[in-house]
């Protein structure tokens, strides 16, 4: 399998978030949440265009589960998903969004500090993770695909194997350090309260569980 390369200015804004030392690095679960959340509203639409689309509206909804063994963080959603090529191009690309504006705004000043007024999109995952898999069916494909990174080496893609539409992120965190450590975000009520920060406003239920094995 083949290792592909981000775009040179997705690069740039990777590595800053591998980098980071950002004290607001929790912003990354807002940011995947509200991807979440929009995946959902573009299924929304969908339906109400497409007459083979019902819209049930307990069948949709964002889970965050936290595996503490494993130090994995899980974003998943019944969203409209990806399919090959808006893998390569989403994931591979920074979209013309809030991500760009970030990145041209730290070519000024330090971003430390302004971090938590932007959207910093998909990428903010890598202020925790050392690597992100993200698995992804889209709406009407049979096939799934998933996508996974270390951060700034590069990223692959490959056939999946998820079976219900919707889009599964999950998250390896970073190993602590003497100085720093990601634990808490394998706290259930420490990803509470970020969830009540930064996504209250969020009209999709955000379900919640934590495994201790
Ligand atoms: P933005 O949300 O501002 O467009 P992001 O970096 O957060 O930028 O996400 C980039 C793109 O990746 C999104 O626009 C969307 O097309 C795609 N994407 C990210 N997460 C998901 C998801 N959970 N489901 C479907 N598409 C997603
Ligand atoms: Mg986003």
């Amino acid at each position: 399998m083949t290792k592909k390369e981000f775009k040179a200015e997705s690069k740039r804004l990777l590595e800053m978030m591998v980098n980071s030392i950002y004290s607001q690095r929790e912003i990354f679960l807002r940011e995947l949440i509200s991807n979440a959340s929009d995946a959902i509203d573009k299924m929304y639409y969908r339906a109400l265009t497409d007459d083979t689309i019902a819209f049930n509206q307990e069948d949709f909804f964002i889970r965050v589960s936290a595996d503490r063994d494993a130090r994995t963080l899980t974003i998943e959603d019944t969203g409209i998903g990806m399919n090959e090529e808006e893998l390569e191009r989403n994931l591979g690309t920074i979209a013309e969004s809030g991500s760009l504006a970030f990145k041209k705004q730290t070519e000024t000043e330090d971003g430390r500090d302004i971090i938590g007024q932007f959207g910093v999109g998909f990428y903010s995952a890598f202020m925790v993770a050392d690597h992100v898999t993200v698995e992804t069916k889209s709406a009407g494909q049979t096939e799934a695909f998933r996508w996974e990174s270390n951060g700034t080496d590069g990223y692959t893609i490959e056939p999946g194997t998820k079976e219900t539409t919707g889009t599964t992120i999950t998250i390896k965190l970073k190993e602590n350090t003497e100085d720093d450590s990601f634990d808490e975000f394998l706290e259930e009520h420490r990803l509470k309260q970020i969830v009540k920060k930064y996504s209250d406003f969020i009209r999709y239920p955000i379900l919640m569980n934590v495994t201790v094995h």
